[in-house]
């Protein structure tokens, strides 16, 4: 099976976009207070992602190898630093956030096995890079709070108090896909891009009752998933005009709830989050504990200790044109809650679940086994499970893919890596 682990790391450090060849006024033109200098700094936080075959401990690789690749590779280089001097990539292409995710990427190709590496410059605004050339995706978010009610034209059952007038503040995160420029390091212009974002989509959804000030919504239920679908086709059009593609538009109605509207609609999902509380110890019973402590570090110590776990559940499938849904947001919330969270929450897993008894409980063989035990519930209510995510603290958390092409297209891109030592 194949498995994505997320390392997050941080650092802080200052950057000026700045061109020698410009003046300071075609300087100011172009970047705006960006130009200004010295420069100005973020604390960038930064995920690396990894794919591969889990190993036999149940891991895809060993965290603490993980973690200190990219405190070498990366944070002991760029920390407290001024990026445009630090690394000469930025002296030819000025360290926009996209493009310092590109560089990252470049330095630490060569020791792991790469399939995403992300960056927040800030909460609002952060940049994936899967290392194809100069493409990379820039996201920015934003947020806007209005009314609605799932005014059903079928079974109300089905919404259950959503059926009455009640609001929201929907947290919008809106991501494009383009080229970074050798120059200028960017795909796009952000505050062009946040202009769009605001006019086209903030601005006529904000502070307004859905079904009732936006006609689109007189007739089609204002779920999640048709407010996304609504705001991608604002959006889709303006964002082209600026030079890029629009890739994916998230809309959470809460933390516990999201729709993805990706690729035109080709692609979209449904979410859920919710979490367990859990002792575990990483440890194979048949090995010493000088062994276990070699392989799993502090997990292995011999009483075992706890963690939050946070559960993200993504479905895959078509908005119903009826419902507007995805999948029945009740019934999934109740097949996550019977056959996941029953079963971990307060429990320790090594010895309240049987087949942890052998097993080890890394969030690998945890994910995947919530996988399997979910697979077959969500099918049966016509849907199809596409991701597990697990959360095991905000530093490390693993995904699942659990659709054949998903899984196979990670393999093809992790088969394609040649895994160098560490
Ligand atoms: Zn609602
Ligand atoms: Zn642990």
């Amino acid at each position: 099976m194949k498995c994505i682990i997320n390392r997050r790391a941080q650092f802080s450090a200052s950057h000026r976009y700045w061109l020698s060849q410009l003046s300071e006024a075609e300087n100011i033109e172009k970047f705006g207070a960006r130009a200004k200098f010295p420069g100005q700094g973020h604390d960038y936080v930064l995920f690396i992602s990894l794919g591969g075959e889990l190993n036999e401990y149940g891991m895809v690789l060993n965290l603490s190898d993980v973690k200190h690749v990219i405190q070498r590779e990366v944070i002991n280089e760029l920390d407290f630093c001024d990026l445009n001097e630090v690394w000469a990539d930025f002296q030819e292409t000025l360290p926009t956030t996209e493009n310092i995710a590109r560089i990252i990427w470049q330095r630490l190709a060569s020791h792991l096995p790469l399939v995403r590496v992300q960056l927040f410059e800030h909460s609002q605004l952060w940049a994936d890079y899967m290392g194809e050339g100069m493409e990379a995706d820039l996201t920015i978010s934003t947020h806007f709070s209005a009314a609605h009610r799932l005014a059903p034209n079928i079974s109300p059952e089905k919404y259950g108090k959503c059926t009455r007038t009640h609001g929201h503040n929907y947290h919008l995160e809106v991501t494009v896909k383009g080229k970074i420029d050798p120059r200028t390091g960017m795909i796009v212009d952000v505050d062009a891009l946040k202009r769009v974002v605001q006019d086209y989509a903030v601005e006529p959804l904000d502070h307004c009752y859905l079904n009732k000030d936006i006609p689109y919504f007189a007739e089609i239920v204002p779920t999640t998933e048709n407010i996304s679908l609504y705001i991608n086709n604002l959006l889709s059009s303006p964002i082209q005009k600026l030079g890029v593609e629009l890739y994916k538009v998230r809309l959470f109605e809460s933390h516990e709830l999201w729709a993805d509207y990706a690729k035109n609609g080709t692609e979209t999902y449904f979410s859920v989050s919710t979490y367990f509380s859990a002792a575990h110890r990483l440890a194979d019973l048949s090995l010493s504990q000088e062994k276990n402590t070699e392989i799993y570090g502090k997990c292995a110590r011999p009483h075992g200790h706890g963690h939050n776990y946070y559960l993200e559940v993504t479905v895959k499938g078509q908005i119903d044109p009826t419902t507007g849904m995805i999948v029945d947001l009740g019934a999934l919330n109740q097949i996550i809650k019977d056959y996941a969270v029953e079963l971990f929450d307060r429990t320790f897993i090594n010895e309240d679940i049987p087949y942890f008894a052998k097993v080890v409980p890394t969030s690998e063989n945890i994910a995947l086994y919530i996988s399997n035990l979910l697979r077959s519930p969500i099918q049966e209510l016509g849907s199809e499970l596409y991701k597990v995510k697990l959360f095991e603290s905000p530093n490390n958390s693993c995904e699942i893919y659990c659709t054949e092409s998903d899984s196979n297209s990670i393999s093809a891109a992790v088969n394609q890596l040649v895994l160098a030592q560490l």
